[in-house]
């Protein structure tokens, strides 16, 4: 036998019946991104290096050490696989004039690429739901976005979610907080490390959002953006604050939530549990006015948030919340491969109805026993078998037996008129 290969360390494999956990969230969003009417987009998974460099910024953790990039042997273009798909999806809309017809409400949802060290929470391949808004300036928007994101919480059942809000203001304000950031960070130049160190005059605000204890204190001492900003900045963070308020959703402002990315200014946010360690935050965003000018596109306002798909179901997980289980409602039981075109009919019948149907189909050593069949039957985790016996068929009959209700009840039904019964067979099964 060949070598065996493995899955790349940090990417894994979706499988059943994990699966069902993620088609029943990516079902609930489909839904829920409808009834907010945002529209579905879908971007290539590589783009140039280029964007990402520009878009994210040149000094962040992403474009510093986490991007997969590579030569295109075939024309030497300089390619990236995508970290994050707020960039792309802005390129997207500028490459299509998306604007030209006023603003507009966007989601994606797909695979990302980080190159980081794999823990709980923290792939190198993982998978984001963004909800995009482009073209509009106001804080009414910034507050559509949290709702939206609060009701997905509440679609799924998920408690112990928090909101953190803070506003980074807008350029000129956050040059005027630099300037006493990087003064303050000087005078504690001996507890910077050596990141925050290369970082201090290329990029000081990102030291804000280290992930190093040690920088715990210099850190909470530094001064806040927020009291740098001026009467507008402060007017679109309460406009969105009494929006909030209005719709009884909690928020606590935490002055040094920064993001990992250059791009955004005005509201920033993060939805945050305790329940998953250091990889705390599930879904996070804020508003990029300057984003689309800086990739090359006219000028617009624009916010969004990101949601990592696996932290969002690893709580979902550890609360016990149950899902369905696409596992078939009945397992066909067939003994006797003279009775295939006839069982095949009636299952399609079944199907059409809308039942779940699974058949028996023969391995190498052919169909085996009929003991052997309800067996797989019975582990297939369907609640009924149906019975396709040569005495059966001959009466133009199928034998319908519950599996999973303990009552081993059997009924027989015709197969004449199957659409009569298909219903009864209906068992939604659940995944906790
Ligand atoms: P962190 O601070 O945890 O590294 P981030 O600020 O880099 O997160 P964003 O770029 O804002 O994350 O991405 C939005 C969301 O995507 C995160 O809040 C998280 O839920 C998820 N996410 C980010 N990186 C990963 C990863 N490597 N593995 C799994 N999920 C991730
Ligand atoms: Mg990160």
């Amino acid at each position: 036998m060949a070598d065996k290969l493995n899955a790349v360390k940090g990417m894994n494999d979706i499988l059943p019946p994990e699966s069902a956990r993620w088609e029943w969230l990516e079902a609930i969003v489909r839904d829920l991104m409808g009834r907010y009417a945002y529209r579905n987009v879908r971007t290539p998974i590589v783009e140039h290096t280029a964007l990402f460099v520009r878009g994210i910024g040149e000094v962040t953790d992403i474009v510093e050490k986490e991007m997969y990039s590579f030569e295109d042997k075939l024309n030497g273009e300089q390619l990236t696989l995508r970290p994050e798909g707020t960039a792309s999806l802005v390129r997207a809309v500028i490459e299509h004039s998306m604007l030209y017809d006023g603003g507009k409400r966007l989601w994606y949802t797909g695979p990302m690429f980080r190159h980081e060290r794999p823990q709980r929470g923290r792939y190198r391949q993982f998978h984001q739901v963004g909800a995009e808004v482009l073209g509009f300036a106001g804080p009414e928007v910034d507050a559509e976005l949290i709702l939206l994101a609060t009701a997905l919480w509440k679609a799924i059942d998920l408690v112990d979610v928090r909101l953190e809000l803070n506003s980074l203001g807008q350029p000129p304000e956050r040059a005027a907080h630099r300037a006493e950031l990087i003064k303050h960070f000087e005078a504690h130049a001996d507890t910077l490390d050596e990141e925050a160190k290369r970082r201090l005059h290329s990029n000081p605000l990102r030291i804000l959002d280290t992930k190093n204890p040690a920088m715990k204190d210099v850190v909470e001492s530094a001064p806040k953006l927020i009291d740098f900003l001026g009467a507008e900045s402060l007017a679109h963070f309460d406009g969105l604050r009494a929006i909030l308020d209005a719709n009884g959703i909690g928020y606590t402002i935490n002055p040094r939530l920064v993001r990992g990315l250059d791009y955004y200014n005005l509201t920033v946010f993060e939805f945050v549990t305790d329940r998953l360690g250091a990889q705390g935050t599930v879904c996070a965003g804020g508003r990029y006015d300057d984003l689309i000018a800086q990739i090359g596109g006219k000028p617009a306002p624009a916010v969004g948030w990101a949601m990592g798909i696996e932290r969002v179901l690893e709580l979902v997980k550890e609360q016990g919340t149950a899902v369905p289980l696409p596992v078939a409602d009945a397992y066909a039981v067939i003994p006797d491969a003279a009775a295939m075109p006839v069982a095949l009919r009636t299952l399609q019948q079944l199907r059409d109805a809308g039942v779940r149907v699974q058949m028996h189909a023969s391995t190498v050593d052919g169909l085996g026993s009929f003991k052997s069949q309800f067996k797989k039957a019975d582990a297939s985790g369907a609640a009924f078998a149906l019975v396709f016996g040569a005495d059966e068929m001959a009466r133009g009959e199928v034998t319908v037996k519950a599996l999973r209700d303990g009552s081993g009840a059997q009924t027989v039904r015709s197969l004449s008129d199957v659409g009569a019964w298909a219903a009864t067979l209906q068992s939604p099964t659940l995944l906790t």
